[in-house]
C-alpha cells in the first residue's frame, strides 16, 4: 500500500486535479490519498487556505466576512464547472464554508482552525467525487472518524500516540480513501490544525500507520535541489538523500518539506519519494534510512535568516559549576527555546530564533542577565543568519570545513560562528542575513560545480 499526498498545487485547477486522478488511476497500491486546500495556479494567485483565513478575520473584526466567502467558493465552483461535474456538487461545499463562517467566535483560535480545515475537507470530498464520476470507487475519508487525535494546540497542533491505532484500520477499508491533509481533532471533539504546510505531516502520520510500501509526496518539482534555485542557477538534482540530512536542510530553509512531517516515517523507517504531479514519469527524490556516500560528502546546501544571538562574557566562567544551567534556565522561564550555544572559556552565545525574541522578550531577558548571573559583557546581536552544508559523508571526510571557509572567505562574507554538532551530518555558520545569497552561491561553487 502507497501513501499519496498531493499538495496545493497539485490540487488548484481542474486540470490539476485531472493529472492527480490519473496518477492515482496509474498504480493500484495507491488507495490512501491525502490532498491540501486548492493552491495557487500561478505566483500570484491566493492559496484557498489563505482565502479562508482571510474569511475568519473580517468575521472576527466584526465585518460578515461574506465578500471572502464568495471568493473562496468561487475556486471551488470553477474547478466544479472544469471538472465537467455537475452544479449539485458545489452546493455541498458552498453550505459547508457558509456554515463554518458562521460558527461561533468565542473561542478566536478555535474559530480559525475550523475555518482553515475548510480548505483540506472540501478537497478531499471533491477528489472522492470526480474519482467516483470517473468511474473508480472512492470514498472520503472523515479524520474524526478514521481516529486523526491531535494535542489541543490550534494552528500547532502534534498528532497523539493513541491516533496510531485507529488510524491502522484504514487499510483495511475498500477502494480509493481520500484523507483530507491539515487537520484532526482534539480530545474535546473540536478541529485543529496543525502547523501551515501540515498535509504533509497527515500523510507521514498515515504512511506510518498503515505501515505504507512508501510515502509519495506529490508536489511542483521534479526533485529536491541541493541548493535554493531561486540563488542558484540550475542547481544539481537530488537522487537520494537521509532523513537526518533531508531534517537539518528542511531546518535551514529547504521548503520541500515541513520540518516535522518526516518524524513519523523516520521512526517507521518508511521511504519517502518526492514527485512531480507535473511530470510523474521523473525519478523523483528519495528519502531513505540509510544512503551510500559516493563520491560528494556534502548533498546540500541551505541558509535561512531570523535568528539573534545573546552574547554573555564573564572572567572564569568555566569554573563556575551551573551557569549554563541557570542561563539557560531564564531562557526557559521566558518560554524561549534556544537554537544553538556556541561557547569558549570564558564566554557563551545563545542562539534564538526571532519569532521567539520580540523587543520585550529581550528587554526581559537581558536584566535578568545582569541581575542574576553577574555578567561581565552581555549584548545582542540581530540580523544573524545560518547557512549550512549538509551530509553524511562529512563524518569521514577531512578537510570540508576548510573548503567552507575558504569559499565564505572568496564571497567575502564574515563568519561570526562555526557549529559542528557532534552527529556530523552538518556544519553550520552563523553569519549576517544579507550575506545569505553570496555564501550560497560560494558553497555550491566549491562543493557542486564541476
Ligand atoms: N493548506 C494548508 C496550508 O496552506 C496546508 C497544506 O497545504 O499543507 O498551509
Amino acid at each position: 500500500m502507497k501513501v499519496a499526498k498531493f499538495g496545493g498545487t497539485s490540487l488548484a485547477s481542474a486540470e490539476q486535479i485531472k493529472k492527480i486522478c490519473a496518477i492515482i488511476n496509474s498504480d493500484p497500491a495507491r488507495t490512501l490519498v491525502v490532498v491540501s486546500a486548492p493552491g495557487k495556479r500561478s505566483s500570484d494567485d491566493t492559496k484557498v487556505t489563505d482565502l479562508l483565513i482571510e474569511m475568519a478575520r473580517a468575521r472576527l473584526t466584526k465585518r460578515d466576512g461574506r465578500e471572502e466567502l464568495a471568493r473562496a467558493v468561487a475556486r471551488y465552483a470553477e474547478i466544479v464547472r472544469d471538472l465537467g461535474l455537475p452544479d449539485s456538487a458545489l452546493e455541498p461545499i458552498a453550505t459547508d464554508l457558509a456554515a463554518r463562517l458562521a460558527l461561533p467566535t468565542d473561542d478566536e483560535d478555535l474559530y480559525m482552525d475550523s475555518i482553515k480545515a475548510g480548505g483540506e475537507d472540501n478537497s478531499a470530498r471533491l477528489v472522492a467525487e470526480y474519482l467516483r464520476h470517473d468511474g473508480v470507487e472512492a470514498h472520503y475519508i472523515d479524520p474524526g472518524d478514521a481516529g486523526m487525535i491531535l494535542s489541543d494546540e490550534p494552528g500547532n497542533a502534534r498528532v497523539l500516540q493513541q491516533s496510531y491505532g485507529k488510524l491502522r484500520e484504514l487499510k483495511e477499508r475498500p477502494g480509493i480513501s481520500v484523507f483530507p491533509g491539515f487537520f484532526g481533532y482534539a480530545a474535546s471533539g473540536k478541529v485543529v490544525t496543525f502547523p501551515r504546510g501540515g498535509s504533509d505531516i497527515t500523510g507521514a502520520i498515515l504512511s506510518a500507520a498503515v505501515d505504507a510500501e512508501v510515502y509519495e509526496n506529490f508536489t511542483d518539482v521534479d526533485s529536491v535541489f541541493v541548493a535554493n534555485p531561486t540563488l542558484v542557477d540550475n542547481p544539481v538534482a537530488v537522487d537520494e538523500i537521509t532523513y537526518r540530512e533531508m531534517r537539518e536542510l528542511s531546518y535551514a530553509g529547504f521548503s520541500v518539506f515541513h520540518d516535522e512531517a518526516l518524524e513519523p516515517v523516520f521512526h517507521a523507517g518508511i521511504p519517502v519519494v518526492v514527485k512531480n504531479t507535473n511530470n510523474p514519469q521523473a525519478p523523483g527524490t528519495r528519502i531513505v534510512p540509510e544512503r551510500g556516500v559516493g563520491e560528494r560528502p556534502v548533498v546540500g546546501i541551505a541558509a535561512t535568516d531570523g535568528f539573534s544571538s545573546v552574547y554573555i562574557s564573564k572572567y572564569l566562567m568555566n569554573r563556575e559549576v551551573g551557569f549554563g544551567r541557570r542561563l539557560l534556565g531564564i531562557f526557559e522561564d521566558e518560554g524561549i527555546p534556544f537554537e544553538h550555544t556556541p561557547s569558549g572559556i570564558d564566554n557563551m552565545s545563545v542562539i534564538v530564533r526571532d519569532t521567539h525574541f520580540n523587543h520585550a522578550a529581550e528587554e526581559r531577558v537581558l536584566r535578568r542577565i545582569r541581575t542574576e548571573l553577574e555578567v561581565d559583557e552581555l549584548s545582542v546581536e540581530r540580523g544573524l543568519a545560518l547557512a549550512m552544508i549538509v551530509g553524511e559523508g562529512m563524518h569521514h571526510t577531512i578537510g570540508l570545513a576548510a573548503r567552507a571557509c575558504v569559499a565564505f572567505s572568496r564571497a567575502a562574507v564574515n563568519l561570526e560562528m562555526i557549529n559542528q554538532g557532534s552527529s556530523e551530518v552538518s556544519m553550520m555558520f552563523g553569519i549576517k542575513a544579507e550575506d545569505i545569497p553570496a555564501a550560497v552561491r560560494s558553497l555550491y561553487a566549491e562543493f557542486f560545480r564541476e
